[in-house]
């Protein structure tokens, strides 16, 4: 899932699916020739803000990656005309925020690391950098790990720490076990390829084979973490937004991606896709489209039925909306685990359990959930549920979205989460504690009944589209704070 996980939370049901009330949408350029303009992280995205319903009539273009203006704080009203001088600071300003090592020389310091000796191979903890022997002078003072073995290098996401307080990466590492699951269940269902589009860990377990032998699945990662570009050659690593389908390394990093997705004529190739939920899922939907694209070029044409097979690891609160952008996919009961965040963890640990699950287009009846972690196979609903989520004979299906065992209501004609019960004044079922009088207690950000505003899933794009627009309007009136705007509504 990788996202700011704490403000996902125990929403009480299906995220922001269906009202559009107040937040931050993406938006259609007044003229779709005119091209969005840049910033470090490659085309922007155009945004509109929606409150109560109704849009704001001034569209804005604001950086698709980060969800935090800290990160990048790039700012443009759809109708603004920028000076020429203005154009070339921009310009000077993206130059300067690219990584430090061109991908070239990436590629070729590691070449040269693994030649050397053991005892002088070393990382750098405070850089996050593979060090060459040239290098030691300047980080001499640093906290510097030695003795890195080929095996070390094979798994860097261990020797990274993950970027996690950072809202633009979110970087949220599979715990070992859903690793292997995941792995394993790629390798049973005969998949020879595998897209990893933010998923480093799951990367490096599919590289992994037995000591000696050479893993005939192969792997591609695209991410936008530029430490992995240390760590890989051309053909298994590319610097990707997934927000804007970006690839920072140009025409030659897209050809790699295409390549790999038509090679064998596309067969035996899978997505799979772990991204930052804390940004909206319209522009992944997009990108995701543009992929898919790109490997039905590359199909005969008998085969335009086909669908590239995808695994889009996301909560399950998001399943309305995921399903709106992809009809075929359908929710795994499986939870996945996460290694660093300690509420999400296995359920059977006493813990909180995992939010998120696989979304997929492959048919559910056969994906085989491993019995020994808590599921069973729904002869009824062909398909492996979780051991708690029994089959509703009303409802006709095994309903539980959360793992617990949710009941019928026959007023509202479904199941509900055990926790809710039946108004009869808002004639619905819904939390025992809520107020039926007065506004109704929705979200703030997306008018969704079901969460409140500090677990909306929207509210990164909602603050930072609000600090930018105040800002702006601050800007104009020329009183401009040298502190930051607070983000309350
Ligand atoms: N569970 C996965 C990691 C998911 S964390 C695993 O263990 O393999 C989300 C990943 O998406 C991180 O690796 C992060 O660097 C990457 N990411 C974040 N924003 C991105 C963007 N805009 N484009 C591409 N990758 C992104
Ligand atoms: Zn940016
Ligand atoms: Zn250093
Ligand atoms: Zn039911
Ligand atoms: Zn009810």
């Amino acid at each position: 899932m990788a996202a700011p996980m704490d403000s996902v939370e125990s929403p009480e049901g299906e995220g922001s699916a269906g009202r559009r009330a107040s937040g931050v949408e993406l938006s259609v350029p007044s003229d779709p020739a005119a091209p969005a303009p840049l910033c470090p992280h490659g085309p922007t995205l155009l945004f509109v803000k929606v409150s109560q319903g109704k849009e704001e009539t001034r569209k804005f273009y604001a950086c698709s990656a980060c969800r935090d203006r800290k990160d990048c704080n790039f700012f443009q009203w759809e109708d603004e005309k920028l000076s020429e001088a203005r154009l070339a600071a921009r310009e000077a300003h993206n130059q300067r925020w690219q990584p430090p090592l061109s991908r070239a020389q990436c590629i070729e310091r590691y070449l040269s690391f693994i030649q050397l000796p053991l005892t002088q191979r070393k990382f750098c903890r405070s850089c996050q950098q593979l060090l060459l022997p040239v290098d030691w002078g300047e980080h001499g003072e640093h906290q510097l790990l030695s003795d890195i073995s080929i095996t070390q290098l094979r798994r860097p996401s261990q020797l990274l720490y993950p970027l996690e307080n950072k809202k633009t990466h979110a970087q949220y590492l599979f715990a070992e076990r859903s690793c292997q699951f995941l792995a394993g269940l790629l390798a049973t269902l005969g998949f020879r390829r595998v897209l990893c589009v933010g998923t480093p860990r799951l990367h490096e377990q599919i590289r992994l084979a037995a000591p000696g032998e050479k893993s005939n699945t192969k792997s591609l990662l695209l991410d936008i973490d530029f430490r992995y570009s240390q760590f890989y050659l051309e053909d298994s690593f590319c610097r990707y937004n997934m927000f804007n389908h970006h690839f920072f390394d140009g025409k030659a990093a897209l050809e790699v991606c295409r390549t790999f997705l038509q090679e064998e004529e596309g067969e035996g190739v899978i997505m799979v896709t772990d991204p930052p939920f804390g940004g909206l899922v319209e522009p992944l939907a997009i990108t995701f489209k543009k992929l898919i694209a790109m490997w039905k070029e590359g199909q005969s044409q008998d085969d335009s039925q086909k669908e590239l097979p995808i695994f889009w690891i996301f909560p399950y609160f998001f399943e309305s909306r995921i399903c709106h952008f992809f009809p075929s996919f359908h929710m795994l009961d499986y939870q996945v685990d996460y290694d660093n965040h300690t509420l999400y963890k296995h359920g059977k640990t006493g813990r909180k359990q995992s939010p998120v699950r696989i979304f997929t287009n492959i048919p559910p009846n056969k994906i085989i959930l491993p019995t020994e972690e808590g599921y069973r196979f729904c002869s009824l609903c062909q398909r492996y549920v979780s051991l708690e989520n029994q089959h509703c004979m009303h409802c006709n299906s095994c309903t539980s979205k959360d793992g617990r065992k949710w009941s019928h209501c026959f007023l509202c004609k479904k199941c509900v989460k055990p926790s809710w019960i039946h108004c009869s004044t808002c004639n619905r079922c819904t939390l025992p504690d809520h107020s039926c009088a007065g506004p109704r207690d929705g979200c703030f950000i997306c008018g969704a009944l079901d969460h409140k505003r500090s677990n909306c899933p929207n509210i990164g794009t909602f603050k930072r589209a609000n600090k930018a627009v105040r800002r702006q309007k601050q800007r104009k009136s020329n009183k401009i704070k040298t502190k930051p705007l607070k983000d309350n509504p």
